[in-house]
């Protein structure tokens, strides 16, 4: 299958799922996934109306960022303190900040260049110990944090849901974390706002958006499998 084959296959899906949750297509922001693939292909995906993409390793953005066409980029894996300097300035969003220590890095990072920087805090939601992000009692103390922030920009939630053959079988952790981003966004904190919740890959993305994701990150779905050999 090709890109274009593949891209067309994901957008009817989501805009299949979006209805059946009582939205529709345009609620959805649809992350494509690039780690590992050639900037031709990313600029093939572009050509092709794709609108943002997410890379998980800040070097990857940084050694790609000049050879890919105008694009949102998205920060999506686990970011390290003193790699924020590779992204602050190319990345619209970073969905994968999970400590204080992190919030204050970008923060002076963003103060650096003079820009505002989106991010998600990224929720542990299953409680797995290999995924990164926090666990949600931690959660109150990272909104609290921003509140003394002024370039940081707390816009939502992101989770990794575990890797499934049956995508049902995460519907309770969708739900979990879509609850914690409504008594967020009731709690009301100050410098957050509760306007994305990133959930969905490729194996569970539609699932994800029934329970009220609407920014999926899908990668292999539309790439096909990504190889790792040559990294
Ligand atoms: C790789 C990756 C994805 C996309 O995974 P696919 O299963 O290929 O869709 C989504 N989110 C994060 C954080 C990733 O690292």
């Amino acid at each position: 299958m090709s890109i274009a084959e593949n891209l067309e296959e994901v957008e009817r899906r989501i805009t299949a799922a979006a209805e059946r949750s009582g939205r529709s297509r345009e609620d959805i922001t649809l992350v494509a996934v690039t780690k590992t693939h050639p900037p031709q292909m990313m600029n093939e995906a572009i050509r092709l109306g794709v609108t943002d993409i997410g890379e998980n390793k800040p070097q990857e953005v940084r050694d790609k960022f000049a050879e890919v066409l105008p694009v949102k980029w998205h920060l999506i894996g686990h970011l390290q303190t003193n790699k924020v300097k590779y992204v602050i300035d190319k990345v619209c969003l970073i969905h994968s900040v999970d400590s204080i220590k992190l919030m204050d890095e970008i923060e002076r990072q963003a103060q650096k260049h003079n820009l505002d920087m989106d991010i998600l805090i990224q929720v542990n939601i299953s409680g797995e110990e290999s995924k990164s992000g926090i666990v949600k009692e931690q959660l109150e103390e990272l909104l609290i944090h921003a509140g003394t922030l002024s370039r940081v920009k707390v816009k939502g939630l992101m989770t990794v849901a575990p890797k499934t053959d049956n995508p049902v079988t995460n519907i309770l952790h969708f739900d979990n974390i879509r609850q914690l981003f409504i008594d967020i966004q009731q709690k009301k904190y100050d410098n957050v706002s509760m306007v994305y919740l990133s959930m969905g890959m490729s194996g569970d993305f539609e699932t994800a958006i029934e329970c009220g994701a609407n920014m999926v990150r899908v990668g292999s779905a539309i790439f096909g499998e990504r190889d790792y050999s040559q990294k």
